[in-house]
């Protein structure tokens, strides 16, 4: 017995969320399938839970576009749902003469992605914020903040939920046959692990860190569409006590992370991190306690007084990257038929940092696409 759905999501984290709710919005009817027994048990809770401002990304790419757009959707949707989140605010610390000239640059590269707050602040003005801080100047970005990721997905579930939509758990996607015939009715036959099979007009593989390999066990799909997967993982060290910043503590960037910088969560608590660790599997989720030498020194860059001591492993996330170690870092891909000539199904590939920000502005990109 094959039932008939209108549209599947594959992957219930925070994007896979976002798109079943814009769907069901639109009057779909959505079933998300999800592997785990809770929804954001992969990447989406495993980040920052930094709302970035847009600042970095290449101009007109979506990673730009959706962060931007994604940012405002989500200040007004945090703050119409009760969704804890701070605009805090963050300073991006250049420590070195060689460091200053690239604020200029970083806030001309921001205002060409329509990113037009930040404000130059000289080493006086900065410390004038951030007492405990020390640099040569800093780009002060106000529209940066923090939001309680758990809460949001909380959110976007109870709306998929009361638009008639649901979160199916402990349902891992095994097989998926494109342009299949079942009872006079075309669309993509889904093959759960338990052998519970679903006949879908509509699927969208949100399957963050999996979704290359799962895309591999789509029957009938061209396979040169699909991207290698790449791990990078993010390590996070704790701070003992409580830290003297108000704002997040950002270094000038360095080529595949945004440096080791300090992320406060909404209860004032300090973490340092992520740094980047290419790894080859996406369950590599220990963190070396080790690595601290290394945040020490980056730390104390920005933050002469860090004690020894005073920091303790954290937690580990892993960037779902679809570009290797020393290639230009990959653009968000949304593809759907245009490209691999299925129609009614999507991958979301890639979708790293600012993949939490731009949650919704992604939700809504995928929605118009099956439209
Ligand atoms: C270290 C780090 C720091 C980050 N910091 C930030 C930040 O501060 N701000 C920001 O905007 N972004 C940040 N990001 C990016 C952000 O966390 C991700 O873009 C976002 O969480 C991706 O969500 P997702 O739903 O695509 O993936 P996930 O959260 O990984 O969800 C995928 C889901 O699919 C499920 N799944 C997998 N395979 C199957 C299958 N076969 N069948 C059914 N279900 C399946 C998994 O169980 C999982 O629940 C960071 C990422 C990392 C790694």
């Amino acid at each position: 017995m094959v039932d008939v759905v209108d549209c599947v999501v594959i992957g219930a984290g925070v994007v896979g969320l976002a798109v079943a709710r814009e769907l069901a919005f639109a009057g779909r009817e959505v079933l998300v399938l999800e592997a785990q027994d809770a929804i954001g048990t992969g990447t989406s809770s495993r980040n920052s839970e930094v709302i970035h401002a847009g600042i970095y990304y290449p101009q007109g790419s979506l990673k730009a576009q959706l962060c931007v757009q994604g940012k405002e959707m989500l200040y007004q949707y945090c703050a119409e749902r009760g969704i804890a989140h701070q605009r805090c605010g963050k300073l991006i610390v250049a420590t070195s003469e060689g460091q200053r000239a690239k604020l200029g640059s970083i806030a001309q590269h921001a205002a060409a992605n329509g990113v037009n707050d930040l404000v130059l602040l000289t080493r006086d003005e900065a410390r004038a914020m951030e007492p405990a801080l020390e640099c040569v100047a800093a780009l002060y970005s106000p529209s940066t903040g923090i939001v309680d990721s758990h809460g949001l997905m909380l959110a976007l579930q109870g709306d998929l939920e009361n638009a008639g939509g649901m979160v199916v758990f402990n349902s891992p996607l095994a097989h998926a046959q494109c342009d299949a015939l079942v009872d006079g009715h075309k669309g993509i036959l889904l093959t759960a692990q338990d052998g519970t099979q679903l006949l879908a007009q509509t699927v969208v593989n949100a399957a963050g860190l999996w979704a290359p390999d799962l895309a591999r066990r789509f029957e009938g799909l061209a396979p040169e569409h699909i991207p290698v997967a790449h791990y990078a993982k993010g390590n996070y060290f704790t701070l003992s006590g409580k830290a003297p910043f108000s704002h997040l503590i950002y270094p000038v960037p360095e080529a595949a992370g945004l440096g080791v910088h300090l992320t406060l969560d909404l209860g004032g608590q300090a973490k340092f991190g992520p740094d980047v660790q290419w790894v080859q599997s996406a369950d590599d989720l220990l963190v070396d306690p080790l690595r601290s030498e290394v945040f020490y020194d980056e730390v104390r860059r920005y933050w002469p007084g860090l004690q020894s001591g005073a920091l303790a492993a954290g937690y580990a996330g892993i960037r779902p990257k679809i570009s290797g170690p020393g290639e230009p870092a990959a653009d968000f891909v949304i593809q759907d038929a245009s490209t691999h000539g299925v129609a009614g199904l999507v991958h979301l590939f890639g979708i790293e940092s600012p993949g939490l920000t731009s949650c919704m502005a992604i939700g809504k990109a995928v929605a118009q696409r099956l439209q």
